[in-house]
């Protein structure tokens, strides 16, 4: 059996995705900035597709800017606003410890240039509380940036609440909605939504395309600069196949949305009573406010890699949610923000379904995830200090 468990890293492409993006590969070629008929071809398809894009989340054709991916809808939304605040005399910025990187690194080189960035603490069940975003809010704040759903844990931002504190602060509110864009439902009027990242490959769409959404109003600012395409805010030849590809990915994501996320959270609990059968272990984050298809587990006394690599032999491809796995030794910053301990976090394991995941996956999941600790544990040193008393368990 092989069961692809990582869908919030990528996401396998749709065939409606494909299916739209063959003929705009090879017959409709055209640029869309030509003034031919191939041309203007074109320029009718990219536009159809912006306005459904727009349409599922309750925006405007003309909200919608198209980049490469959520990395780079994230940089210029926070550049943007960043940009805006610094104008008007504004220079704070509020947003949360267990934000994508996209996020964090561009605060980051923020802060180096003067910016005064306020990181708030998410609480244990992984969730950010409204009231300490509004404490936080101060004359001088150009952005709130607070993102939709957790990539590691899942676990679902209040985002209305917040969105409504910020409209009643006249705070611009950002959020990296790339884990909930055709996952959850999303309405970026009702919830006070100013600016929105998403991504189409986690959405069964083609990778290296995404959108910001921005609201009427708001100014954006180039990070690329050049041509006039994207109302003169995101230099370069649009690409047609891919944002129709997203278009068409994101329609079939909506309308099975429902039914998908029934399946999912389904096996997603059948999974979480399963693995906290096996001793000193703990789920990451609330079990109700997650997403659908998102399980983290923390199993003390083991080492999150191992357990990859064991559990791609038996033929499930999971992730550890955390950066050990691009090279680096520290644990996931998310874990740590959520209050586990360095060793505790390092003994982490994430699992994102499919859309389609059957019971029988899930009990194979379950049954190799305890083989594999046991084993693991059974040479562990760490585990032997615990057991015999020399260290003392947290979990
Ligand atoms: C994947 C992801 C991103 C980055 O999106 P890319 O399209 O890969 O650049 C940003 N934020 C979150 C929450 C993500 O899960």
């Amino acid at each position: 059996m092989r069961i692809y468990a990582d869908n919030a890293a990528t996401t396998r492409m749709s065939q409606a995705a494909l299916d739209a993006m063959v003929p705009c590969l090879q017959e409709v070629y055209g640029n869309p900035s030509s003034l031919y008929g191939r041309g203007q071809e074109a320029k009718e398809i990219l536009e159809k597709a912006r306005a459904e894009i727009a349409a599922v989340i309750g925006a405007e054709p003309r909200e919608i800017t198209f980049t490469s991916g959520g990395s780079e809808a994230d940089n210029q939304a926070i550049r943007s606003a960043a940009e805006a605040g610094k104008k008007a005399g504004k220079t704070h910025i509020i947003s949360t410890a267990f934000e994508h990187h996209a996020v964090l690194h561009t605060l980051e080189k923020l802060r180096k240039e003067g910016f005064d960035i306020t990181l708030l603490d998410v609480h244990e069940d992984g969730l950010v509380r409204p009231e300490e975003v509004e404490a936080a809010i101060r004359e001088d704040t150009a952005l709130v940036t607070v993102m939709y759903a957790n990539n590691e844990i899942g676990t679902i931002q209040p985002v209305a609440e917040i969105g409504e504190i910020c409209a009643r602060h006249a705070v611009t509110f950002h959020t990296d909605a790339v884990q909930a864009v055709g996952h959850l439902p999303i309405d970026v009027k009702k919830e006070h939504i100013d600016m929105l990242s998403a991504s189409a490959h986690k959405f069964h769409g083609p990778r290296g395309i995404g959108f910001l959404y921005a609201r009427k109003g708001i100014r954006l600012t180039n990070l690329i600069e050049g041509g006039a395409q994207e109302r003169g805010k995101r230099a370069g030849t649009e690409n047609v196949p891919a944002i129709v590809g997203m278009a068409a990915a994101l329609r079939a994501s909506a309308e099975q949305m429902d039914a998908v996320a029934a399946v999912q959270r389904e096996q997603r609990d059948r999974l979480i009573r399963g693995l906290s059968e096996i001793p000193h272990s703990a789920l990451n984050g609330d079990a109700e406010r997650r997403l659908p298809g998102n399980v983290n587990f923390c199993f003390e006394g083991i080492e999150g890699e191992s357990l990859l690599l064991l559990l791609d032999d038996r033929g499930v491809e999971a992730s550890s949610g955390s950066a050990c796995t691009s090279g680096s030794l520290d644990p996931s910053h998310v874990l740590l923000a959520i209050g586990r301990v360095h060793d505790v976090a390092h003994g982490s394991l994430r699992l994102t379904l499919g859309d389609d995941i059957t019971e029988e996956e899930t009990d194979y999941i379950i049954q190799s995830v305890k083989d594999v600790v046991e084993y693991l544990r059974g040479f562990s040193p760490v585990w032997r200090d615990l057991v015999s008393g020399k260290a003392e368990f947290i979990l």
